[in-house]
């Protein structure tokens, strides 16, 4: 089977690859894979700036129907629709995984990077990983739960927002077009700021339930806010999703005195922001770190509910023998989500 895969330590080295179809292990699920999102971790493993045990089979973010399930597996059946939590391996014994914080498992071992994952035809994973696609999520739709996930987990494993409130979003990509759905959901008014390179995600952004959009280079998103909020003070709580300095600056200024400032998106480098704030405004500052099965529930939940859409968010789909296309819309920044498929 093709596979697009790391090869080698460094710089580049990505691959599509011919492989042995994997064989289905005690307590573990072979599935088929029917569409696989490209994250932007994919993207950092090809410039070796994310950690992997190369040869590896990218892609994390799998939609599948069960191939087949091993010895010791109840309640899962061939033919089964699902989408599978990332983590393969985990410690079980520290601090984290006893608090159900696996996410944090210093000895974590996740598919797409030190396992196999799912840019291919079959990928193995454990059967406590799976999860039932609802009847109404297809397979390209399924494919975003993880990123889903990720976006639950940051909105409300620290409780980040309430009803009432007025929330501030910075860099409509599919993390913050999806943490807008979550925030809208939860019940605030939603603030999506762009510049002038997101203009279509700004209007996806209004599509899928934006109070306002903003292009900071364009309006003064500053005085909106002032116009939205009690006594002018300010949003009370702002997500960074782009991993911008420009943006996490700005933030600093749009959320109000004891308001929350939680960072989703990564710069990749340390940034200048003026931590004197945290102390000036009393802010509530959080971060986040991929996703905990508790939060996969909940998405799965939003998702069969309607109250997220992850489906308008597919620009780009491609077969795994395109790679390179695949990640190039990533790259140039004309997509906002590119699925692959196994190749036909
Ligand atoms: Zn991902
Ligand atoms: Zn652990």
């Amino acid at each position: 089977m093709k596979a697009i895969m790391k090869v080698a330590l460094g710089a580049g080295n990505v691959e599509v690859r011919d492989i042995d179809e994997p064989q289905v292990g005690d307590g573990q699920v072979k599935l088929r894979v029917k569409a696989a999102g490209l994250c932007g971790t994919d993207l950092h493993i090809l410039k070796d700036e994310f950690k992997y045990i190369p040869p590896v089979v990218l892609g994390h973010e799998v939609a599948a129907e069960i191939a087949e399930v091993g010895k010791g597996v109840s309640g899962l059946e061939a033919g089964m629709r699902v989408t599978t939590e990332t983590y393969f391996a985990s410690c079980g014994q520290c601090r984290y995984c006893r608090s159900g914080q696996v996410n944090l498992c210093l000895n974590r071992r996740s598919i797409g990077s030190r396992v196999n994952g799912g840019f291919t035809n079959y990928v193995i994973v454990p059967a406590q990983n799976i999860h039932l696609l609802p009847e109404n999520v297809d397979f390209q739709a399924g494919a975003l739960t993880e990123p889903l996930a990720c976006v639950v987990h940051a909105v409300t494993n620290t409780p980040t927002v309430f009803p009432g409130d007025v929330a501030v979003i910075a860099g409509p990509g599919a993390i913050g077009l999806l943490t807008l759905q979550v925030v809208k959901a939860a019940g605030a008014t939603v603030i999506v700021l762009g510049t002038n390179a997101d203009e279509h995600r700004l209007a996806m952004a209004k599509q899928l339930g934006a109070d306002h959009i903003v292009n900071v280079q364009k309006e003064n998103a500053e005085q909106l806010i002032a116009d939205l909020t009690v006594e002018g003070l300010g949003a009370d709580v702002v997500y960074e999703c782009a991993g911008a300095e420009p943006a996490a600056q700005h933030l600093l200024k749009l959320v109000r005195r004891r308001g929350r400032y939680v960072q989703i998106g990564l710069f990749g480098r340390p940034i200048g922001w003026d931590v004197d704030q945290l102390v000036y405004k009393e802010l509530v500052a959080t971060g986040t770190n991929a996703s905990v099965p508790s939060s996969w529930i909940r998405a799965l939940q939003l998702m069969a509910e309607g109250k997220v859409q992850t489906k308008p968010l597919i620009t780009h789909q491609f077969e795994v023998t395109d790679w390179k296309k695949g990640f190039d819309t990533f790259e140039d920044k004309t997509g906002i989500k590119t699925i692959f498929y196994p190749a036909s």
